[in-house]
């Protein structure tokens, strides 16, 4: 494996700038598609159809996030490119920031904390901005209406709310829901999911809900429909993708999703699916639809996203080993055995080259993703799961030499694990809790499967998390030939315990909790081990010069708590035992030390990084012969983020 990742290595020019732009608690990273140029034309050709295709739905998210977006979205653009006023002075900065921010969440709540952006320009500039800005002289008056939207901070305070005290439809921001209440949502669809769970338990993933003459009714996102301008352009070009269709199996899948553009059936949807997992063969491979519902605080709103990827053969190797040996992990899991699968399904993994970036995965995007998300699906068909070594790769070079290893890691010989072994125990992770961690174990029969709530996601999460770290120290792994000793787990372990106690705080805001499904759960898995293992001194929280660090003592009996924890929060997820699971998550997912944060976020200020990132997207040019045939592909790769932004906004606005 080491070898695999030394070659990728020299494939990458050493004068590659990773970096395109740095604002506020954002870097905007690049990434390579190495073996493009390798793709046969017709491939190329695919790969390009499907890219625009994946950039047709852009304003599609920015609506699902919030109705007023596309709205505030124009006008500060409008603003950027007519502005003839001083650009010099440090409001017009703050402005320029602002729009950013925006571009970078799909709209004015933060992709990652679901929080209000607080311009840092004040209500006068903003008119005085206004003022001067031609193209919105006649509609000024509608314009400087936004102004509450936009500065009122209790005013749409949170794109997602999960506060369980109040109705979290009510106080969430996002466009899913219009005058209903969550009472009103629970029951207009929990009576519609079947009491077997062999019908499309997604109910709801396409429409938005909304309250007309007292009635409760479904706007469907389909062509004819809610977002049609957007959603027709989406299927102008897989009609072309079909057209280049590696063969009849993938263009069976792109016609089936056609067929569900246009009668917005989630019947076609769940055919759509079943076809796409099904298909192993191709080599390009794009996703592209309604598809994860953390933007609903309900889980039945899926916002749009889309991907357009290639395999990665050689890296793929490794995770066809682990899938070949799904059935023993199975056999082997830590879990109650009437909760383990007696049989697992195709579980399909490979590692993938990321060619374009749409929708809810840009620009901040997943290193790992494994679909589809609905249940019986999964339990029939199995699922696909990818790793995204382009990706990983660009995040490692991106942050070479930043400092944070330094001050954050206390024992030399750790720094050396990391340095050594973290990408390989980073990508393994991702291997296991996409290919085997998310399809692993089954429901007791009469669950449903969405008991859990809103506390699903981050169960969900650490569910496949624990699998992967329960199984990255198993000597399996060495026998696989998978990792070259055991130091792999030692570095996974290490991190793992590192980001969920302190790392991660360095992205939260002092004084808030935790809200972010992900970041639950790693917190939920850090601090339930800590506190199990504290008797043990099985991990260490270690005060040095005033710095708190953590060590790792025992790592197998570490591991053996990773075991303990999966085998609870799979028997939560099989009875869908609500209580126990909100248990879980409220005492150790969503409370923040806050000594440590203080401590952490002072640390971190001073080695000035950017906690989150995205990526900018290389662009696909076709090349025509005179006869207007396209006869070759080229990728070029934009350095600045804010041409990318305002092109998208120029050639991919449809809503
Ligand atoms: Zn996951």
């Amino acid at each position: 494996m080491a070898y695999c990742r030394k070659m990728e290595k020299n494939m990458d020019k050493t004068d590659f700038k990773w970096q395109a732009d740095r604002f506020d608690d954002i870097k905007v990273l690049r990434y390579q598609v190495p073996g493009f140029e390798k793709l046969t034309l017709r491939q190329k050709k695919l790969a390009y159809y499907l890219s625009e295709a994946a950039l047709c739905g852009r304003d599609i998210l920015f609506d699902q996030n919030f109705k007023y977006n596309l709205r505030i979205r124009k006008v500060l653009e409008a603003v950027y490119k007519e502005y003839k006023g001083d650009r010099s002075v440090p409001e017009f900065a703050a402005f320029e920031k602002y729009l950013k921010k925006v571009w970078f969440a799909n709209g004015i709540h933060h992709h990652y904390s679901n929080e209000k952006f607080q311009p840092e320009f004040s209500e006068n500039y903003f008119r005085e901005l206004v003022g001067a800005v031609p193209s919105l002289q006649h509609e000024k008056e509608d314009v400087l209406g936004l102004i509450p939207v936009l500065f009122d901070k209790e005013l749409y305070a949170l794109r997602v709310s999960q506060e369980q005290e109040g109705d979290m439809v009510v106080a969430s921001a996002n466009n899913y829901y219009e005058g209903v209440t969550q009472c009103e949502v629970e029951q207009f669809y929990g009576s519609m999911l079947s009491p077997d769970d062999r019908e499309p338990v997604s109910v709801g993933l396409n429409s938005k809900l909304v309250k007309e003459d007292g009635k409760l009714k479904e706007k469907v996102w389909k062509v004819g429909g809610m977002y049609s301008p957007a959603i027709e352009k989406i299927v102008y070009w897989l009609e072309k993708a079909v057209e280049a269709a590696e063969n009849d199996r993938q263009k069976a899948v792109i016609e089936a999703l056609v067929d569900y553009y246009r009668s917005g059936d989630l019947k076609e949807f769940d055919r759509y699916n079943i076809l796409w997992v099904a298909d192993t063969e191709s080599f390009v491979d794009f996703l592209n639809g309604f598809i994860e519902t953390y933007g609903d605080p309900m889980g039945y709103k899926a916002s749009w996203e889309a991907t357009v990827n290639f395999k990665n053969e050689e890296a793929t190797r490794r995770t066809e080993i682990i899938s070949a040996n799904a059935q023993w992990f199975e056999d082997h899991s830590p879990i109650d055995v009437q909760y383990r699968k007696k049989k697992v399904k195709g579980v399909s993994a490979k590692v993938i080259t990321m060619v374009q970036l749409g929708g809810d995965c840009y620009p901040a995007t997943p290193i790992g993703i494994n679909l589809p998300n609905s249940d019986w699906i999964r339990k029939e068909y199995g699922s696909k799961s990818v790793t995204i070594q382009n990706i990983t790769s660009a995040y490692a070079h991106a942050s070479e030499g930043d400092g944070f290893m330094e001050e954050f890691i206390l024992r030399e010989e750790d720094k050396e694990l990391l340095k050594t072994y973290g990408v390989l125990a980073d990508d393994l992770h991702t291997d296991l809790h996409e290919c085997l961690g998310h399809g692993s174990g089954q429901l007791a029969p009469g669950i449903k499967g969405d008991e859990l709530k809103n506390y699903a996601s981050p169960l969900e999460e650490a569910r496949a998390d624990l699998f992967a770290l329960y199984f990255i120290g198993d000597a399996k792994m060495m026998e696989l030939g998978i990792v070259p000793n055991m130091e792999v787990m030692k570095a996974s372990y290490n991190k793992t315990m590192f980001n969920g106690l302190i790392g991660q705080l360095t992205r939260i805001e002092y004084g808030k909790d935790i809200v972010q499904a992900h970041m639950r759960d790693r917190q939920l898995i850090a601090a339930w081990c800590y506190e199990k293992g504290k008797a043990d001194n099985v991990v260490e929280i270690v005060k040095k010069d005033g710095k708190s660090y953590v060590v790792v003592n025992d790592y197998e009996r570490l591991r053996g708590l990773f075991g303990e924890l999966l085998k609870e929060i799979q028997r939560i997820k099989s009875e869908g035992d609500f209580e126990a699971g909100k248990n879980l998550i409220e005492t150790y997912g969503v409370k923040v030390n806050r000594v440590i944060h203080k401590e952490v976020l002072e640390r971190y200020a001073a080695l000035d990084l950017a906690p989150y990132s995205g990526f900018i997207n290389p662009v696909l040019v076709p090349v025509f012969d005179r006869q207007g045939e396209m006869t070759d592909v080229k990728i070029e790769y934009p350095e600045n983020y804010m041409e990318q932004m305002l092109g998208y906004s120029e050639n991919y606005s449809f809503l």
